[in-house]
């Protein structure tokens, strides 16, 4: 078998693998829906606010695909045009699952007549609110008519805007400008600083000795806290990534400084530190300041 060929059958593992957990979150929402219709006695895909923002399904259409979002993440399968379809479609879907679950739902529960089909189901679910939807007795039942499929349009919209969100959360993922791997989070580290004179002291100095190194290690694993009493002005976010293909790591910093009461980005500050294949700044930031052996000795 050449090398091309089992490239191959590791893709194709992969999509399948993408597909059932795809699969697994549209039939887990679309299951979940109705549980919470049937308990509640209130349908989470109709909420809508403002008259206008179908929230419920925008929130659903979110969920089904959230299947794939993770799935993706752990097959290290890009942000591509297919997945964006497969991730709509698949919010899309939930729509009709929904409908299919509610139905076989109420013929389980003996809450339908007999010769209820399911078009005719869907027909009375939609026109009669919810006199279907739900097996409870309904007193404030409101007949909704025609209207009822105008909201299912509302509806599939919202549900398609959800997938199209969890898409657009899947490509905002970091990702290695190399191979487009997902990057994996190793170590987090968060300071915060009272003024700028000891946020200066920490980040002018936290290249300066080898990545690695003991000296480094010193000046890394210090715990950057603003005493008790005062409030802090500067914050930053550290967190060592690497890329799983190709192995490079680097250390990603945002900074962030407070504005009256809300912090904003300081985008000059943030920084990304792409560290040599030869070290690591791995055991430096998780904690414990641990060296190698055979670094610098001082
Ligand atoms: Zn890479």
């Amino acid at each position: 078998m050449s090398g091309l060929t089992g490239d191959h059958m590791l893709n194709r593992r992969k999509w399948l693998g993408l597909v059932l957990a795809g699969a697994a979150s549209a039939v887990g929402t679309a299951i979940t829906l109705n549980l919470i219709a049937l308990f509640s006695g209130y349908d989470p895909l109709s909420v809508i606010v403002k008259g206008i923002i179908p929230i419920g399904a925008m929130a659903s259409g979110a969920a089904a695909a959230s299947g794939l979002f993770f799935g993706a993440r752990h097959f290290q399968i890009p942000a591509s045009k297919g997945l964006a379809f497969l991730m709509i479609a698949t919010a899309a879907c939930a729509q009709l699952l929904t409908y299919l679950f509610g139905f076989i739902f109420l013929k389980m529960l003996g809450g339908a007549p007999a010769d209820l089909g399911f078009v005719q189901y869907v027909d009375a679910l939609l026109t009669h609110g919810r006199e279907y939807s739900t097996l409870v007795p309904q007193t404030d039942l409101e007949e909704v008519g025609g209207d009822g499929y105008v909201y299912a349009v509302f509806e599939f919209v919202g549900l398609v805007v959800g997938g199209a969100w969890a898409f657009f959360a899947l490509m905002g993922q970091p990702s290695c400008p190399a191979c487009l791997s997902y990057l994996e989070t190793l170590a987090r580290k968060r300071d915060s600083f009272a003024d700028e004179a000891s946020f200066g002291d920490y980040y002018s100095g936290e290249f300066q000795h080898p990545v690695g190194s003991e000296a480094f290690g010193r000046h890394v694993s210090a715990r950057n806290a603003v005493p008790f009493g005062k409030s802090a002005l500067i914050k930053m976010d550290t967190k060592v990534v690497r890329c799983p293909t190709c192995g490079t790591h680097s250390v990603d910093q945002v900074v962030t400084t407070r504005v009256g009461r809300d912090w904003v980005e300081a985008a000059g500050l943030s920084r990304t530190v792409d560290i040599p294949a030869s070290q690591s700044a791995i055991a430096a930031y998780a904690g414990n300041g641990a060296v190698p052996a055979t670094s610098e000795a001082f």
